[in-house]
């Protein structure tokens, strides 16, 4: 049984360390501890606990998985507000809360908190203003006062050089998309239920499904203030709010719809391969075990067509099957990668990380992914490619000459098609041949003029490694 003043948090927190522990880590004063208590009071008072995730921040709110009793998600430094928009997305019936300081959301997670709230995620986010970074001894945070003395301004803050205090409810009401914008303070008794007015306020708003709520919270830090809890509460009233002014910048909700956001459809296999054909269903068959593949190499060399045109296959036989290209950065000329995971069942994630069979065409690629190879697995390897580094045990190795029959065939781009061929060959993939050939031609559907052409390849390389 939970007592009155524990609505919402854990009756003990012995995730503290200590197994009975009643007290928080936050210092004496500090504005967290009282904002924490309202957080958990609005969530428990309004029957919330079980809809409720809170994404938690780095900083010194980093701990309130320790105390609230509802679902968490750690985020990074700064991230809350994707890991919010990505718990908000998933779980739309959920009340998403993220809670971040003015060092994570005002200075490292700026832009991620700004594009949420441009977007009009539907999340809360409740802001801690305390004007400097707590956590890590009280530097200069982007909410520091002009003149305010921290550990990197012993001076002051100076406009001049580093800049303007930010003010992120401000900024922030430049957007279209916010549903509710406010700024409150917990220095004094009023200004707590003010507050505590205003946390229930973002919380009702979530439940309703109503859109982005940014509160931003003014909070004493006597310890890096370097002032009694006194003083620090006098620091936000007199300098914290001349800088910040409380009040309620924008309150749409009377006149925002609740609506549900719907989750973006992904591309199908067959949309991406085949032009818009719908994929015809998958058969679930638990006897067809889960295979895992990695095809890398250079970027141009048709390394990531490759790894579709095994998925395709898989989806002509259809299985289950997750295409996961890696490219970014080192889309052109760099290397490339893609992840083929294809089985009887649904699967559960894109990514490879120790393939059962990996098809590498140049040296970065394989000295990277080869330590990875599942024990039993298979190495299929352009014969180009130095073999300085030895499969793990238990793994075959196959070198093949792709790129130098595709060059002898007149076709230097088809060193691709020359791996499928060996892919066949050796039996890797556990598709049929003709699924396998099929989805190759699929592959040149806009280019309907190579299709000949590539199954011509295909067989003179399938005759050429069988005859090695
Ligand atoms: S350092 Fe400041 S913000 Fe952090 S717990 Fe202590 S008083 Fe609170």
């Amino acid at each position: 049984m939970k007592t009155i003043e524990q609505k919402g948090m854990y009756r003990e927190f012995p995730r503290c360390g200590k197994p009975h522990a009643r007290t928080t880590h936050y210092c004496p004063g500090c504005g967290h501890g009282i904002v924490n208590k309202l957080v958990a009071e609005a969530c428990a008072e309004l029957g919330l606990q079980d809809r409720t995730i809170f994404v938690d921040p780095v900083g010194c709110g980093v701990f309130t998985y320790y105390y609230w009793d509802a679902a968490h998600i750690s985020a990074a430094h700064g991230r809350a507000a994707a890991a919010a928009t990505g718990a908000a997305r998933a779980r739309p019936g959920a009340v998403t809360i993220a809670y971040q300081g003015d060092g994570d959301l005002g200075a490292i997670g700026f832009n991620n908190a700004f594009q949420a709230a441009s977007r009009g995620e539907k999340f809360g986010c409740i802001f801690i203003n305390n004007s400097l970074y707590g956590m890590t001894g009280g530097q200069m945070a982007p909410t520091t006062l002009d003149g305010e003395k921290t550990t990197t301004t012993p001076f002051g803050r100076d406009p001049a050089t580093t800049g303007f205090p930010l003010h992120v409810c401000e900024v922030f009401n430049a957007l279209k998309a916010p549903v509710y914008i406010a700024r409150v303070s917990v220095a004094d008794t009023k200004r707590i239920m003010q507050a505590r007015q205003a946390i229930r306020r973002v919380f009702e708003l979530q439940r309703d499904g109503k859109g982005y709520a940014m509160l931003e919270i003014l909070a004493p830090c006597p310890t890096n203030f370097r002032m009694n809890a006194q003083d620090a509460a006098k620091f936000c009233i007199e300098e914290m709010e001349k800088e910040f002014p409380l009040g309620v910048f924008r309150d749409d909700s009377s006149h925002v719809e609740s609506a549900v956001r719907e989750i973006p459809r992904a591309a199908s296999c067959a949309e991406l391969f085949a032009g818009g054909e719908s994929a015809p269903p998958v058969a679930d068959d638990p006897n067809v075990p889960e295979r895992r593949f990695k095809f890398a190499g250079y970027g141009g060399q048709g390394i990531l067509s490759l790894g579709l045109c095994v998925a395709e296959a898989a989806r002509l036989e259809r299985r289950h099957t997750l295409w996961f290209p890696s490219y970014g950065p080192e889309q052109r000329g760099g290397s490339a990668s893609c992840s083929v995971v294809v089985g009887g069942l649904r699967i559960g994630a894109p990514t490879v990380e120790h393939p059962d069979v990996l098809v590498c065409m140049n040296q970065p690629s394989y000295e990277r992914f080869v330590g990875d190879v599942r024990k039993g697995g298979l190495v299929i390897v352009d014969e180009t490619v130095p073999i300085a580094v030895q499969p793990p045990e238990g793994v075959r190795l196959k070198r093949v000459p792709a790129i130098a029959m595709a060059e002898e065939f007149g076709v230097p781009k088809a060193a691709n098609t020359m791996m499928l061929a060996a892919l066949k060959t050796f039996k890797a993939t556990g598709l049929g041949d003709d699924s396998l050939e099929t989805a190759l031609c699929a592959s040149f559907k806009k280019k309907p003029q190579l299709i000949e052409k590539n199954r011509e390849l295909l067989h003179r390389a399938e005759r050429r490694l069988a005859e090695d």
